[in-house]
Order: C-alpha cells, then structure tokens, then sequence
C-alpha cells in the first residue's frame, strides 16, 4: 500500500510505501517513521499517490501562508468611498481633467480624488459606473456622464 505523509519536520509532503518502516524525507533529510505517521491518503496506485502529494501539497502550503489565526493579506479596512454629497465635488475634479484631456484615464481619476491604492481606485471606479456618473468609452478610460 502506498501513502501519503508529511514529514514532522519541514511538513514536507511526500508519497511512501506504507510496507516500509521508515522513509527518509527528501527535503530535509530527516527519517521518518512510517507506522507512526499521520497517513493522510492510501491508495495502490502509483498515479493516484502522485495526484494525492499534488493536492495534499496544495493544502498544505496554502494551510501555512493562510493560517486561521491571522487574517489574511487581502483583508483591508475599508475607507469611505466617494457619498453621494461629495459626488459635486468629484464630477467638478474629474470635470477639470476631462476639459483638457477629452477622456479621463485611470491614473488621472486616481490623481483627482487623491487615491493611490490601485484595488481601492478600481473599486471606486467602478462604483462611480454603476452609480451613472462615468462611463468607459474604451478600456480604462473614462468620461463623465
Ligand atoms: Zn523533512
């Protein structure tokens, strides 16, 4: 019987015959009793063992960059975006720009509303579409409507 474990040292996951009594890890070296190991997948088939360490191995990695315990990168607090009682203020920045340039890219509207975090600009930008103040006339570029 072939198996899945995970070496108790570096995590490194690997595929072993469960018949024998230790596997040496490849990553660090270390000798890994098999009996006592946590067997995470069984199979007879070389394939499906091979598949398993795939997968397992993606588990695993994004188990020790994502731990539960911590949040994760992406979280963010949310600042306020643009209120409809700023949405003046806005249109006559934006309106400034457009006058000279026809179009507004998404540098300029980031420049205007002072935003510099592109996920965040994206997200207003795409808020002021959905809210009918601007369009896109061509890929990221946009007009006031
Ligand atoms: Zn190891």
């Amino acid at each position: 019987m072939l198996g899945v474990i995970v070496c108790s040292k570096c995590s490194t996951v690997q595929g072993a015959d469960l018949k024998s009594a230790h596997v040496t890890c490849p990553r660090c070296g270390a000798r890994i009793e098999v009996k006592r190991a946590k067997v995470y997948f069984s199979t007879e088939s070389p394939k499906e063992l091979a598949e398993a360490v795939r997968q397992i191995s993606e588990q695993m990695k994004y188990d020790i960059e994502n731990p539960p315990e911590k949040p994760r990168k992406r979280i963010r607090v949310k600042k306020s975006k643009p209120k409809p009682e700023d949405e003046a203020a806005v249109r006559s920045a934006l309106m400034k720009i457009q006058e000279k340039k026809e179009t507004l890219t998404k540098a300029d509207i980031g420049k205007a509303l002072q935003i510099k975090d592109s996920i965040e600009l994206d997200e207003t930008i795409s808020k002021m579409l959905l809210a009918g103040i601007l369009c896109e006339v061509s890929p990221e570029c946009y007009r006031l409507v």
